[in-house]
C-alpha cells in the first residue's frame, strides 16, 4: 500500500441529540419504504443492533421478488458506506414462516435529522458527507444497483460522521437494454430526477446522481433545494433553475412531459442563485453542484467522475485520516489503501429472481437462503414471541402497517 504521512484534524465531532435507541431499550427507531426498523440488544454480545421486520414477505409473488431481492443486497454489499447485514434470524419451519427479520449495524441518525436540527454543519461536515455518500454510491453503481430513493432521511450518519446508505427497498439491478421498461414507483419527490419526471421508461445511475445534487444543495442552504407540491410543479422549479432543456435533453421524455415544457414560457438559467445557498457555497463547490443537477442525465456527472472533482479531495482526506477501516496508522504516519473508492468485486446477480415462479417457491428459496447463510456462523438469533417487547414490537407494528404500507405507492416516514 501507498504511504504519505500527512497531517490533519480530525473532522469536529457532530453533536446529536441523543437518540431514542441509547435513552430507551427496544423502540422503533424509524421506517424504511418497506419495513419498520427497531433498536435492540444482541444477546450474544450485549451489542446494540438495528433490527428490521421485513413485512407482508409472502403476500404475493411480486412481494416475494422485492423482499428476496433486498436481503441478498443486503448479504451481498461489504462497504463502509453501505448498510449490510449483520444477521438472519432463524426461521422457524417452512410452513410457520411468515416473517423475516434482519439485524444490521445501528446508527445514531440520519442526514434529515441532522439537517433540520439547529447544530451548526461546516464546510468540513458537508465535504466529508458528500464523499462518503459518492463512495457508497460508486460501490452500488459498480455492482449494477440502482439505489433509487437517495433521500437524506436514507442516509444514516454516527456522531463521528461516519455516513452509510440504507433502505435497499426500492433497489433495482440495472437494466442494459433501453427498451426493456422500469416501473415508475422511484424516489421521494423532491430528490426525483427531471426524467423520471418526465415519464421516461428507461434510466440509470444518474438519477441517484440528481439525488446527491440536490442533497448537496440542502446541506448547503439547510433547506430543501426543490420543494414542490406536484411532480408537475416540481419539473418547474428545476426548469426555473436550470432553463428551458434543449430538445435533446428530452429524448426518452414521454409527449405529455415534452408538450408541457414546450408550451410554457422560455426560461434562462438562473444557476447563479446556489452562490446564495449559504457561505459554503464555494465556486469550487457550485461548480460540482452544477455538475450534478445538469437535465440531460447523459451530460450528468458520474458517481466516479464526481470523486475526482477537487471538492472532495478534502473530504477523503479526512475520511481516510480518522473514519475509514482501509487505511491504517503506524508510528511513522499513515499507511493508506491502494483504492481509496474501491468498487464491487463483482456485479450483484438478480438471476435467480427468473426462476421464482409462485409464493410457495419463493418460501423455498428464501428459507433455504436464510438457513445456508447462518451455516458455520455464531449461535443463531431467534425471535421470544411470549416476550414483553416482541409483543409491542408486533403490536406497534400493525398499527403503523395499516396506514402505511402499501405495495404500489411509495411511502416513508421519519421520526
Ligand atoms: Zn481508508
Amino acid at each position: 500500500p501507498a504511504r504519505i504521512s500527512l497531517h490533519i484534524n480530525r473532522v469536529s465531532f457532530i453533536q446529536l441529540v441523543p437518540s431514542p435507541a441509547e435513552m430507551e431499550p427496544d423502540r422503533p427507531i424509524g421506517y424504511g419504504a418497506f419495513g419498520v426498523v427497531w433498536s435492540v440488544t444482541d444477546p450474544r454480545d450485549g451489542r446494540k443492533v438495528a433490527l428490521k421486520k421485513m413485512p407482508n414477505v409472502f403476500q404475493n409473488l411480486v412481494s416475494c421478488k422485492r423482499v428476496f431481492r433486498e436481503l441478498r443486497m443486503l448479504c451481498f454489499f461489504k462497504h463502509d458506506n453501505v448498510l449490510s447485514a449483520l444477521d438472519i434470524l432463524q426461521p422457524p419451519q417452512i410452513d410457520c414462516f411468515e416473517e423475516i427479520y434482519v439485524i444490521t449495524e445501528l446508527m445514531q441518525s440520519d442526514l434529515h435529522k441532522v439537517i433540520v436540527s439547529p447544530q451548526p454543519l461546516t464546510t468540513d461536515h458537508i465535504k466529508v458527507f458528500l464523499y462518503q455518500i459518492l463512495r457508497g454510491l460508486k460501490y452500488l453503481h459498480s455492482a449494477g444497483i440502482l439505489h433509487r430513493d437517495i433521500k437524506p432521511g436514507n442516509l444514516l450518519v454516527n456522531s463521528n460522521c461516519l455516513l452509510k446508505i440504507c433502505d435497499f427497498g426500492l433497489a433495482r439491478v440495472e437494466e442494459p437494454d433501453p427498451s426493456r421498461h422500469m416501473t415508475q414507483e422511484v424516489v421521494t419527490q423532491y430528490y426525483r430526477a427531471p426524467e423520471v419526471l418526465m415519464g421516461s421508461r428507461h434510466y440509470g445511475p444518474a438519477i441517484d446522481i440528481w439525488s446527491v445534487g440536490c442533497i448537496f444543495a440542502e446541506l448547503l442552504g439547510r433547506r430543501i433545494l426543490f420543494q414542490a407540491q406536484s411532480p408537475i410543479q416540481q419539473l418547474d422549479l428545476i426548469t426555473d433553475l436550470l432553463g428551458t432543456p434543449p430538445l435533446s435533453a428530452m429524448a426518452s421524455a414521454c409527449e405529455g412531459a415534452r408538450a408541457h415544457i414546450l408550451r410554457g414560457p422560455h426560461k434562462p438559467p438562473s444557476l447563479s442563485v446556489l452562490y446564495m445557498l449559504s457561505d459554503a457555497a464555494t465556486h469550487e463547490a457550485v461548480h460540482l453542484l452544477c455538475r450534478m443537477l445538469v437535465f440531460d442525465p447523459a451530460k450528468r456527472i458520474s458517481g466516479s467522475d464526481a470523486l475526482s472533482h477537487p471538492y472532495l479531495d478534502e473530504g477523503r482526506l479526512r475520511y481516510h485520516t480518522c473514519m475509514c477501516q482501509c487505511c491504517y496508522s503506524v508510528p511513522s504516519g499513515r499507511v493508506y489503501t491502494r483504492d481509496f473508492e474501491p468498487p464491487a468485486e463483482r456485479p450483484f446477480s438478480h438471476s435467480y429472481e427468473e426462476s421464482m415462479l409462485s409464493v410457495w417457491q419463493g418460501k423455498e428459496l428464501i428459507h433455504r437462503f436464510i438457513t445456508e447463510h447462518q451455516q458455520g456462523k455464531r449461535v443463531p438469533l431467534c425471535i421470544n414471541p411470549q416476550s414483553a417487547a416482541f409483543k409491542t414490537f408486533i403490536r406497534f407494528w400493525y398499527f403503523v402497517g395499516s396506514n402505511c404500507h402499501s405495495e404500489t405507492s411509495h411511502c416513508s416516514f421519519n421520526l
